[in-house]
């Protein structure tokens, strides 16, 4: 059999053919491995076979390492075997909770270092929990065995563990960006990646960049739909492994899903999971001793890096009643559900009000409306800044809903004065970071009526805006409590109190290949997230991902600004009338 084949033009991995019944479908030939027996170590300490020093899992059976308290087994969990030997450049595992991923590439990270001499980065998503990880998980695998504990002996550090031949294995957390410089490595492994810290991920990157070898491993329980493991780098760009089993009764291969293979009950212990083709039950055992037969199936052939994905329903160890517990408490509790979609499935899940989804931004929108005319009213002006001005004005109705008025994207600082000069009454916020000259300048330039917003994760304030007082000759500045200002944006638009005009999911920049444009684009990118802190404190934010966002913090600012009420400018004539050349009412 040569490695790889071709059929219709298509690059077949290895091991699979071409299904003659369906379009696309792949099925692979069967090979039956011989059951892997142990091996006593040498007397020089190292193993006769080639293949231990190859394979980290013959290697950890061959040594008896314990993890986790149990000896190294893939008994039950066979789809970890694959997954463990991969060697691919980069491999993402979006994967539900308690699958053994961690402590197979704990595993794989000490093989790797004793066999094949690669430095490693075994990364975690706060400093705060690296040493009870290092205590909890890492040491106890290595003191399981006396050629792996003499091989490390000389550590004294927690977080920077060195083998006799001084191959370094460092431990660090993503939020102390320092700690992530000056260590280069061969290897990463990220382990919970949607919880670390965006910003310092690719610093953390680089620290392969001196290697030949870049090997790169993301692990991860997902958490929202396009973030993390789920982005378009991510998931998105891979092979798409997902596990299929065969049915204990017809023998046919297929993954179980909960849309196909679950029939709900009223209750979880009066849910089933079933064969999609004979309707045979499987039962708790029999998941688990299929995967002694299961295979990895890539659903995405034009992936460039490897992925494989695995949910609850092909762990050894849950019982079906107490996988399906979370979906039943999750009918209730929105938080709850949402684990159970994360950690359960291992899949993403936003709960309503999370995420701004094109339906949510549809129903505010008003066929008959349509931008532009003369306001009734004064006009209410959010400023995004980035390399382009997006710049969303809406003027209130009597029910205080904002009304689109004018969405324009500016190239010049001096295209928005113009569009400031000519409105009559308006309150404008503009985006204080990049800090920029021009828009303290128009802060000067329209005293009280220009705002400077400073977006902040934790102000110490109780008040979504807090406007500093108007002063002569400077800029006016007003600080926003971002996690407010966003969870109320989201909040009026689902309570309808946005009226977006007919042509909505047209406006902003042109987008090829999609049923909307810039603006329904960039609404949809920020998710609102829940995690712990470095103190330990549960925080709510809105986190960004790589797509450009700018729709969505003009919005922002555009609700902070219809949070002031503008002076009331009189007009020329009736200023004059009074014999005045301008009057000003609070
Ligand atoms: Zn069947």
């Amino acid at each position: 059999m040569p490695p790889v084949f071709f059929r219709f033009g298509i690059l077949f991995p290895s091991g699979y053919e071409y299904h003659p019944k369906g379009i696309g479908y792949l099925t692979r030939r069967v090979v039956k491995s011989k059951p892997v027996k142990k091996r006593k170590p040498s007397s020089t300490g190292g193993f006769s076979s080639v293949r231990a020093l190859a394979r980290p899992d013959e290697w950890a059976l061959g040594m008896g390492l314990k993890v986790d308290g149990k000896p190294f087994s893939l008994e039950g969990r066979e789809y970890i075997r694959q997954v463990i030997r991969d060697t691919s450049p980069e491999i993402v595992i979006p994967k539900a909770a308690q699958t053994a991923f961690t402590v197979s590439f704990l595993t794989r990270t000490l093989h790797w270092i004793t066999q094949r001499k690669w430095h490693h980065l075994y990364l975690l998503p706060l400093k705060t929990g690296a040493i009870p990880f290092v205590q909890a998980r890492i040491d106890p695998i290595i003191d399981s065995n006396e050629i792996l504990r003499s091989n490390f002996a000389s550590v004294d550090n927690r977080l920077h563990k060195q083998s006799k031949e001084n191959i370094n294995l460092y431990i660090r957390g993503t939020n102390i960006v320092n700690e992530l410089q000056e260590i280069p490595v061969d290897v990463e492994v990220w382990d919970e990646r949607d919880r670390m810290v965006e910003e310092n991920l690719e610093e953390a990157r680089h620290r392969m960049d001196g290697s030949h070898i870049k090997r790169l491993t993301i692990l991860s329980t997902p958490t929202a739909p396009g973030h993390g493991v789920d982005a378009e780098d991510g998931w998105w760009a891979s092979d798409q492994h997902l596990w299929e089993i065969p049915c204990p009764g017809c023998g046919r291969f297929q993954v179980l899903t909960f849309e196909d293979s679950l029939k709900l009950g009223d209750a979880a212990d009066e849910c089933v999971l079933e064969c999609l083709f004979c309707k045979r039950q499987f039962q708790d055992h029999e998941r688990r001793t299929q995967n002694a037969h299961g295979r990895w199936v890539p659903q995405n052939l034009t992936g460039k890096i490897r992925g494989y994905h695995i949910s609850q329903f092909n762990s050894p160890t849950q019982p079906l009643v107490s996988i399906m517990k979370g979906w039943y408490t999750g009918q209730r509790d929105a938080r709850k559900l949402k684990s159970f979609f994360n950690q359960s499935l291992g899949r993403p899940y936003t709960a309503a009000g999370d995420q701004f989804t094109p339906q949510i931004l549809d129903k505010c929108v008003s066929p008959a409306h349509s931008l532009g005319g003369i306001p009734d009213g004064p006009v209410y002006i959010g400023v995004d800044v980035g390399t382009h001005i997006h710049v969303k004005a809406s003027t209130l109705t009597r029910f205080g809903t904002r009304r689109t008025w004018a969405m324009k994207i500016m190239r010049e600082w001096h295209e928005l004065d113009q569009f400031l000069s000519g409105l009559m009454s308006f309150i404008c916020v503009i985006d204080a970071h990049p800090e920029k000259r021009a828009a303290r300048d128009l802060s000067i330039k329209y005293p009280g009526k220009v705002w400077l917003g400073f977006e902040m994760d934790r102000p110490q304030t109780q008040e979504m805006a807090v406007w500093n007082p108007v002063k002569y000759g400077e800029a006016t500045k007003c600080i926003i409590d971002r996690t407010m200002a966003f969870d109320q944006v989201i909040k009026d638009y689902m309570d309808g109190k946005v009226i977006l005009p007919g042509n909505a999911r047209w406006l902003g920049e042109e987008l090829v290949n999609k049923d909307y444009n810039g603006f329904y684009f960039h609404m949809l990118q920020m998710v609102r997230v829940e995690r712990e802190d470095a103190q330990g404190r549960i925080r709510a934010f809105w986190q960004k991902n790589k797509n450009p966002d700018h729709w969505h913090h003009a919005d922002m600012f555009e609700l902070i600004a219809t949070m002031r009420r503008p002076t009331l400018e009189v007009s020329r004539e009736i200023s004059e009338l009074f014999g005045r050349t301008s009057l000003v009412a609070s």
